[in-house]
Order: C-alpha cells, then sequence, then structure tokens
C-alpha cells in the first residue's frame, strides 16, 4: 500500500503531491524527504524569512557539518541520553556521528576565542539539518522523518542577561507565529525530566529564571513537570492552527550544565573568569514539520508572500508567445515568482490546472490584451477582471504581500 492512499484530502502528504512540493522515495530512504522545487521553493522562503528576522534581531549566523567526532557527543552528554536516535559513522578508525543537535558546533564557535562581559550577549542561529533515528515503522510524510532541519539558535550571555533575553524570545516568537497565520494555544514551563545531567540547585535556579521571566512578560503559561530537555529546564509553545489543532512548535531552554562541561567562561567587571549561561531555543521546531502544519492550516492556498509560484501568465495561441514571455519578465523584474503555460492545450485547461496548482494570480493574454496592453486577472476566489493596467496590479500584489494576508 502507498502511504498517501486512504488519507484525507487536507492531509499534507496529499496537498503536497498535488502542489508538486515533495515525495519520499523508497530508494533514497523513508523519514527522508524530497522537496521539488515548489517544495524547496517554500522551505526558502521560510528559512530567509525567519533569517532576516533573526539578523535585524542582533543574531549572527552560523554554519556547522553534518557529522562531528563521537567523542564530542560523549562529551555533551548527548552520547548518554540520546544514543539509540543517533547515526554513526566512521573514517580511518576514527568514530563519527552523524549530528542529532547543532548545540557542540556553536559552542565551539564561542570557545574559539576569549570573550569579555562587553561581548555578551551572543546570539548564534543556524538552520541546521540533523539526523535523528526514528524507528522506520513511525516515519510519516514531514512530520515523523529522520532529517530535521532546526530554526536553531544558542544565547551565550550573563545569568543577569537570561531575563531580557527570554522575555524578548517569547514575543519574537508570538509575533512571528501570528504572522503564518497561527495562534498561540498554550505555554508551558517544563521542569526537570528523570534522565538528565548536572546538580539540582542549576535545575532549581534555571527553573527559578524561566518563571521569573514568563511572570514578569505577564504570559500565562502552566507548569508540565518532568518534560525539559535533559540539560535544562524549557518553556514550550503549543500553537493552534485555523482547524483548531493544537501543534507543540517553539521551545527556549535554560543551561547551566553545557557550559560546565564544556568550560565556557567570559571575563567579567572584575577582570575575573565567570561561567557563561546557555539558551538554547528553536521557533518553528523542524521546518519539515512546520512545513506540514502550513500547508494544512492554508489547504495548499499559501497567502501571496509565502507561495512558491505568486503568477502563471497563460497564452491564447502560439503567435503570443513572444509577448507574452514579455509580460513574465515584467514580473519577474518586478520581484515576483512568476512561470508559464504555453502548451498547445486550450485556455480553459491550463486556467483549471493552474486553479488546482492554487497559484494565487493567473494572468491570461489573448489579442485583446496584446492590442489594449492590459491584462486579464484571475485570482484566487475572485472572479475574473478584463483590463487591468499592469502597474495598477503590481501595486496591489506588493501590498498584498507586506501584508501577509
Ligand atoms: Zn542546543
Amino acid at each position: 500500500m502507498q502511504e498517501n492512499d486512504n488519507l484525507p484530502e487536507n492531509d499534507h502528504r496529499i496537498i503536497g503531491q498535488k502542489l508538486d512540493l515533495f515525495s519520499v522515495n523508497e530508494s533514497t530512504g523513508a523519514g527522508l524527504p524530497l522537496f521539488h522545487p515548489n517544495g524547496a521553493m517554500l522551505f526558502r522562503l521560510i528559512e530567509q524569512y525567519i533569517t532576516d528576522k533573526l539578523l535585524k534581531s542582533g543574531y549572527h549566523l552560523a554554519k556547522t557539518p553534518h557529522i562531528y567526532k563521537a567523542g564530542v557527543w560523549k562529551k555533551s552528554g548527548h552520547e548518554a541520553k540520546f544514543k539509540e536516535n543517533m547515526f554513526y559513522t566512521e573514517s580511518e578508525g576514527q568514530k563519527f556521528a552523524i549530528k542529532p543537535m547543532n548545540c557542540p558546533g556553536h559552542i565551539y564557535i564561542y570557545k574559539h576565542k576569549s570573550h569579555s562581559y562587553r561581548d555578551l550577549p551572543i546570539r548564534l542561529a543556524e538552520f541546521g539539518t540533523v539526523y535523528r533515528n526514528e524507528l522506520s515503522g513511525n516515519l510519516t510524510g514531514l512530520t515523523r522523518v529522520r532529517t530535521i532541519t532546526q530554526d536553531d539558535a544558542h544565547i551565550f550571555c550573563t545569568e543577569s542577561q537570561i531575563e531580557s533575553e527570554v522575555i524578548n524570545m517569547i514575543n519574537f516568537f508570538i509575533e512571528t507565529y501570528n504572522e503564518f497565520g497561527l495562534s498561540i494555544d498554550t505555554i508551558e514551563l517544563s521542569t526537570m525530566p528523570k534522565k538528565h545531567i548536572g546538580d539540582i540547585e542549576s535545575w532549581n535556579k534555571a527553573e527559578e529564571l524561566l518563571e521569573k521571566a514568563l511572570k514578569k512578560n505577564k504570559t500565562t503559561y502552566k507548569v508540565n513537570p518532568g518534560d525539559g530537555a535533559f540539560y535544562g529546564p524549557k518553556i514550550d509553545f503549543h500553537v493552534k492552527d485555523v482547524l483548531g489543532r493544537s501543534w507543540q512548535l517553539g521551545t527556549i531552554q535554560v543551561d547551566f550544565n553545557l557550559p560546565e562541561r564544556f568550560k565556557l567562561f567570559y571575563i567579567d567587571e572584575k577582570n575575573e573568569k565567570k561561567q557563561v549561561t546557555m539558551l538554547h531555543r528553536a521557533m518553528l521546531g523542524a521546518v519539515e514539520r512546520f512545513m506540514a502544519i502550513l500547508i494544512e492550516n492554508c489547504n495548499g492556498a499559501f497567502p501571496l508572500w509565502l507561495a512558491p509560484v505568486q503568477v502563471r501568465i497563460i497564452n491564447m495561441n502560439d503567435t503570443l508567445i513572444e509577448y507574452s514571455e514579455g509580460i513574465e519578465k515584467k514580473f519577474r523584474d518586478a520581484g515576483f515568482r512568476v512561470d508559464s503555460d504555453y502548451r498547445l492545450e486550450s485556455v480553459g485547461k491550463k486556467v483549471r490546472e493552474a486553479s488546482l496548482m492554487k497559484i494565487p494570480y493567473v494572468i491570461v493574454i489573448g489579442d485583446k490584451e496584446k492590442d489594449a496592453g492590459t491584462l486579464a486577472v484571475r485570482s484566487r476566489g475572485d472572479k475574473p477582471k478584463f483590463g487591468v493596467k499592469f502597474d495598477n496590479l503590481i501595486k496591489d500584489m506588493k501590498k498584498e504581500v507586506e501584508s501577509k494576508k
């Protein structure tokens, strides 16, 4: 049986197939989705948007490899707590692990030079792809995968900076979810789990600091005992989609343990060495899973700013191809993602196919439009409009992109 048999129409796997976003191939492996041009574009749009927002908020970029030497994972404690979910490989008698998390790479970037209290906080962000060995029977579409791209970031700061950093993150997360058409369902403070590293005092301190930030920000939350990460407590964000379903997405974690294990310091005002604090945070969680939620949330009809193809140009007959290509170029030059359908098919069929692909704007070029220098425009859910001036349409479309509606 194919994975997509018997699925409801609004499942992201069905929509993903119809819109040609991604596929999972038995030859390359279950849980390892292949993103097609439309899906890869959607992925890039999300990444670019979040990255631009992070850069405006004082983050810096990091980029780290997919594998690290196995010893690093022993030192970080991942191997002890996480081994059954890790993939390993070997070269020249040296054992490597494919990274299940990005933290150690960012730790060694911080450690590469010494830091003064004046440098802090240092915020390192990376869309880091990690790999986790889930049982093949549990793998589905984009929601349960073995390759996970996290919108990951680590903040290295002093203890007194934790509160303002956490408050900034909470508000940043809520604002971004709203921009993607999602709203907060619940926010949870998850405390020390059974499998953990570090002493009770540092756990208590970290939990207190997170709680203080939540209270100061007047954020409504509940406590979720025993659900923290193995190295520290966390704030978890559950969001609601338009169908009323709740999804756990973002997480903010305070960590005193990895800075101790990796000896991460800064020089304080008195010229003394002090241990730095580390905050781990991911807002979308796994981008793959976030895409599945987005796809189902809008039933494949992405808002204009996120549509992989925003405009399709359709010609009425072959003599209009050259003119249509000129129109296509004008949209591209105006900054829009545009494609075309110049096949020898009926206009009706080509318009129908574009509407099945849920392309926001379909422009039909006939002799009339060419002679008048205007456009016939079909936008999703609207009646066709004739005699539209190019400049007016571009102005309206730019407003629509801006509004994120
Ligand atoms: Zn981390």
